[in-house]
């Protein structure tokens, strides 16, 4: 995976990161279209068909070397960019403003300023870019009042003007750039948040609880052992045929604020089928865990939700699995806690059943 990509890939939500991603791939476009030009300037100078004096070459050696320098550090070290883009836009800078006093009476070598300014633009920011319009304004001067260049009032007023209208241009598209870029972040991160939701209980998803699972696996929580709850309604169907659909689903609503006040913030809760929960209970083995899914159980039993004019209750059917045993991947630890959860239906529903316990 190329670096660029890994920065975007590890938090694809967050604008700022997508910004620099674009913006160091900017740099490098840039650094190789000068290292190009630089290169091609040289060949006919090598070569003798063009006049160039030995303090342009050395001039214009100088700026392939940077560039390649340039090159060769943003290629490799991608989180420096930034203060790579200022140091080789400060040389280019330099480069530039050597060309104008180099060659003398040329005021042609005032366009190397422009594309210079609307790279600074895109790569390093607004505020640096009207500096560099500054400063490529004051070289003009200096060189004109020097006598480097003999310029007439109206290429000088061109010139000016024309910077300055390079510069709102850039302005204008980089501010539009990044508003859409944010944007954009923005919707990935409801679209992410949307397609990690239950949308009926606003719990997690099977996929989101999957995920929630990986991480633990993964380590990358410090407490990185936890048990799973397998929550399955008992005789759901019969509820749905006796109350309807609709109370079948509210009582799916109330039960996924019951299992979540039950755990409150120690634990997380998904919903991963239709009548189906799982609950992801971080640090804690079996030993631990079978407490807080009795506390599960019962929050359920006591739990009355309005059908119609009466109430109603439900119990929950319940399995527990530790990921410290010896399941090693989510699936064999899922499943066994669906099996444990079987168990608690053999046994007489409405209870709790342990993964391993026979
Ligand atoms: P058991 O104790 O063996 O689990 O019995 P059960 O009736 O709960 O088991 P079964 O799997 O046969 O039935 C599950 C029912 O859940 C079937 C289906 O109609 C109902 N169901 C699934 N998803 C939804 C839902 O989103 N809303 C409603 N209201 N019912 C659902
Ligand atoms: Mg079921
Ligand atoms: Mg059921």
């Amino acid at each position: 995976m190329r670096p660029s990509q890994e920065i975007v890939e590890r938090d694809g939500s967050d604008a700022a990161l997508q910004t620099m991603a674009l913006r160091r791939r900017f740099l490098i476009i840039v650094i190789a279209a000068g290292l190009l030009w630089g290169g091609v300037m040289q060949i006919p100078a090598s070569l003798g068909w063009a006049p160039l004096g030995p303090a342009q070459t050395r001039n214009n050696l100088m700026f392939v070397a940077v560039s390649i320098a340039a090159l060769l550090i943003v290629w490799r070290r991608p989180r420096s960019f930034l203060p790579v883009a200022v140091a080789y836009f400060a040389c280019a800078f330099l480069y530039a403003s050597a060309a104008q006093f180099l060659v003398v009476e040329d005021e042609l070598r005032m366009l190397l300023f422009f594309p210079l300014v609307g790279a600074i633009f895109l790569i390093v920011g607004s505020a640096a870019a009207w500096i560099a319009i500054l400063a490529a304004i004051g070289v003009f001067a200096t060189a004109s009042a020097q006598g480097s260049i003999r310029v007439s009032p109206l290429a000088t007023s061109t010139f000016v003007l024309a910077l300055g209208v390079t510069g709102l241009f850039f302005q204008a598209f980089s501010q539009q750039a990044t508003r859409a870029l944010t944007m954009i972040a923005r919707q990935n991160r409801a679209l992410d948040a949307a397609a990690k939701k239950d949308h009926l209980t606003h719990l997690l998803n099977l996929r989101a609880f999957r995920e929630a699972m990986q991480a633990h696996v993964d380590g990358l929580r410090p407490d990185a052992g936890f048990s799973v709850a397998f929550v399955d309604v008992d005789h759901f169907k019969s509820i749905n045929d006796r109350y309807g659909h609709a109370i079948g689903d509210a009582v799916l609503v109330a039960l996924a604020g019951t299992l979540k006040a039950a755990v409150r913030a120690r634990g997380e809760v998904a919903r991963i089928g239709g009548e189906e929960f799982a609950v992801l209970l971080p640090g804690a083995d079996l030993a631990e865990a079978a407490p807080a899914a009795e506390r599960m159980r019962a929050a359920v039993a006591a739990m009355q939700v309005a059908a119609g004019g009466a109430t109603l209750s439900v119990t929950v059917s319940i399995g527990l699995a530790a990921s410290r045993s010896s399941f090693d991947t989510i699936d064999a630890l899922l499943q066994a806690a669906d099996a444990a959860m079987y168990e608690a239906k053999r046994g007489g529903r409405n209870r709790v059943a342990l993964a391993g316990a026979g």
